[in-house]
């Protein structure tokens, strides 16, 4: 693959925060970002241009395909017909297989068991009638699911007895789902890897996460998780990157449930971009998580993913981010205001990445 060289377009596809600083990684080592968006986001603030489009229109994504010379997105729920309409003109990294493995928890969960990669025992919920064997098969408690479009915790109902599945599959929106198994977990954790299109693979530090009602609120480094069992967190992600053929940043979170048992790790999900868990990155490493996905994108060489730092990432939810004065004079705070105007409760305003000389993680 031939580097694209400084002042080349790279395309986003998506409005949102990762898109922000996305482009502002990319400005820096002289790239322009073309925004294609169905509403104005974060991410047009900071591009060098926008458009406002919907994700169906294919005239306007080919029209945004010409001006670019390679295009990524931001999020996952990109409709495949959109990431073809865009690939027709321009290549898309990561590719459409990236897409179709994450957009659809079914689809999502298929393709790592079938990598014999440890998840979730899990059944398939398509209307009441199939409440009953679910829960034979999964047991209780357990988590009803929305296949698509959940994020944060949304489209999350969970199940503590047999009861409250019929209301839970209403509040879902009665939707195609999944039926999980609650996993016990003694923490969160998470694995970011950069692959090039040589194949070549390089990792963060694992990331020990912490979630309140389905919202990330920290992410820190060093995880402390035993040597043996960061290593088996790293091949599996590197085998799903490679599974993919992934170009890109790749985030893989996982439930570590203790070295007592012989798979330690058990996948929860992918995402075929950069994470909320990696945004760390941006002050503890040389080369954060966004400069690294935009090098595999214009097919630069990749960037150390080192760190020089233990740092603890917390992210500004809904009011929170109104803290920003007392955060800008705290020694040691990296503040990232996505310059969002309206504070909603559980939107994600900003986030900010506490820095402490290092130590070594295992
Ligand atoms: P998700 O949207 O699937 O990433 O879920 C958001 C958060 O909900 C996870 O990070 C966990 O904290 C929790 N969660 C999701 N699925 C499970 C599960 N099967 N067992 C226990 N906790 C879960």
């Amino acid at each position: 693959m031939q580097a694209l060289p400084p002042g080349s377009t790279i395309g986003i596809l998506g409005g949102g925060q990762l898109g922000r600083m996305l482009i502002l990684a990319a400005a820096r080592l002289g790239f322009k970002c073309h925004v294609y968006t169905d509403v104005v986001g974060t991410a047009c603030d900071v591009a060098a241009s926008s458009m406002i489009g919907a994700f169906d229109d294919g005239a306007k994504l080919a029209a945004f395909a010409a001006d670019v010379d390679v295009v990524t997105y931001e999020f996952e729920n990109v409709p495949l017909s959109a990431a073809a309409a865009v690939e027709r003109i321009k290549p898309v990294r990561p590719g459409s297989k990236s897409l179709e493995a994450s957009q659809d928890r079914l689809v999502e969960k298929r393709f790592i068991s079938e990598l014999s990669i440890p998840i979730a025992p899990f059944a398939v919920i398509d209307s009441a009638a199939d409440f009953d064997a679910a829960i034979g098969t999964v047991g209780l408690p357990a988590i009803l699911k929305t296949r698509r479009l959940g994020y944060d915790g949304k489209g999350q109902v969970r199940i503590a007895n047999a009861e409250e599945m019929a209301s839970a599959f209403d509040e879902n929106g009665r939707g195609a789902s999944v039926f999980e198994s609650v996993v016990e977990f003694a923490c969160e954790v998470s694995v970011l890897v950069v692959r090039n299109a040589a194949g070549e693979t390089r990792f963060y530090d694992i990331a020990l996460n912490h979630h309140e009602g389905g919202i990330l609120r920290t992410s820190s480094v060093p995880s402390n998780l035993p040597p043996p069992h960061q290593a088996r967190a790293r091949q599996i992600a590197e085998q799903i990157a490679t599974a993919l053929d992934h170009v890109g940043v790749l985030a893989v979170e996982m439930f570590y449930v203790g070295g007592e048992h012989s798979e330690p790790l058990i996948v929860n999900e992918i995402a075929p971009r950069v994470h909320n868990s990696g945004h760390w990155t941006i002050d503890a490493c040389q080369v954060s998580q966004f400069e690294n996905h935009m090098r595999a994108v214009v097919g630069w060489p990749l960037g150390t993913t080192d760190r020089h730092s233990d740092a603890q990432m917390s992210n500004l939810v809904g009011e929170e981010a109104n803290d920003w004065r007392r955060l800008a004079t705290e020694p040691g705070v990296c503040l990232h205001l996505y310059g969002k105007s309206e504070a909603r409760p559980g939107r994600k305003m900003g986030h900010f990445t506490r820095l402490k000389a290092q130590s070594s993680d295992g």
